[in-house]
């Protein structure tokens, strides 16, 4: 029986084996700490009737994994020297498929269907690439993908962000994007020695539970969101000044009174303000035409 993948030895020799050379650029850490493997596994809630999809599956360390957790796994790399190396080392799995391709490029929905029909749930599952964490993250959510989880490492500032309440600097967009349609939950703190080569940051892994339903109930998504990153364009702002992008220099006084007549005092910044009160922002500009 070969020694799992995840593991510094196995890692060196198939690398060495294969002449593999890291690229930076992409993001290429791969993980060999068996302990958080497990863990990640444990918070992607698998069993032989769900399907997994991992974003960039490296030389294969989760997806030996998944193949064992899950009832299929598709797996999407960028990297074309790596698809031989996981053909190679993910043999012995009939339930896994390796797709060559950019995540941001690719048609998940298509994919869902193609791969994933019938299936009693689906999971992303990923250690993910850093330079492209919020993208790859945004797509899986703004494609209302039929999915229940998204487990991924990522920089531990970035989990951090995710995982905010209302009131720190850690709390913006992207917390408010991501808690709209998941619940955070944060997995565990991952050191760089977990990986080959080690990063110089920390890294986490999250657990973003998709909600049955948004969090808040709004009627034009963009729209929403657009209003949500125009509150936090400048930070140091109040809540009324940076929304002047939307009700216009002119109606300024009127902007600052609709938002005491819905609760939120004007001279609020925007990492204060609990999803509820950006729903309550958003509807009372759209029914004030602004
Ligand atoms: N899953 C492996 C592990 O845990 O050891 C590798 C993780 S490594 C942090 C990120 C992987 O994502 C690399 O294999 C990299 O080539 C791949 N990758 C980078 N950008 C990608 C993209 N846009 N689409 C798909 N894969 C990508």
């Amino acid at each position: 029986m070969e020694k799992a993948i995840a593991t510094s030895g196995r890692t060196r020799d198939i690398i060495r084996k294969h002449g593999f050379t890291f690229k930076k650029s992409l993001g290429q850490n791969f993980l060999i700490n068996a302990r958080v493997l497990d863990q990640i596994i444990e918070a992607a809630d698998l069993d032989e009737t769900k399907g997994a999809l991992e974003v960039g599956p490296g030389i294969g360390s989760l997806t030996e994994r998944l193949a064992k957790a899950a009832g299929k796994v598709t797996a999407v790399e960028i990297d074309r020297r790596l698809i031989p190396i996981l053909q190679d080392v993910l043999d012995p799995y009939d339930n896994v498929s390796v797709v060559h391709g950019d995540v941001l490029k690719t048609d998940l929905r298509a994919l869902w269907e193609e791969r994933f029909a019938g299936l009693a749930g689906v999971s992303v599952v990923a250690n993910l690439p850093y330079y492209v964490t919020t993208p790859i993250i945004m797509k899986l959510l703004e494609d209302r993908l039929p999915l229940d989880n998204i487990v991924v490492m990522v920089q531990k500032e970035v989990a951090v962000r995710m995982a905010a309440k209302p009131g720190g600097k850690d709390y913006g967009s992207l917390t408010v994007a991501v808690q709209y349609y998941c619940e955070p939950e944060l997995v565990c703190i991952v050191p760089g020695s977990s990986f080959i080569p080690a990063p110089n940051v920390e890294s986490a892994v999250i657990r973003l539970k998709r909600r049955r339903a948004p969090a808040v109930d709004v009627r034009d998504e963009d729209r929403f969101f657009r209003v949500v990153q125009a509150s936090f364009a400048q930070r140091r702002k109040t809540l009324a000044n940076n929304l002047t992008a939307f009700s216009g220099k002119e109606r300024k006084g009127e902007l600052a009174e609709l938002l005491t007549a819905c609760g939120v005092q004007p001279e609020r910044r925007a990492e204060t303000l609990s999803l509820q009160e950006f729903a309550a922002v958003y509807e009372a500009l759209e029914k004030a035409g602004m």
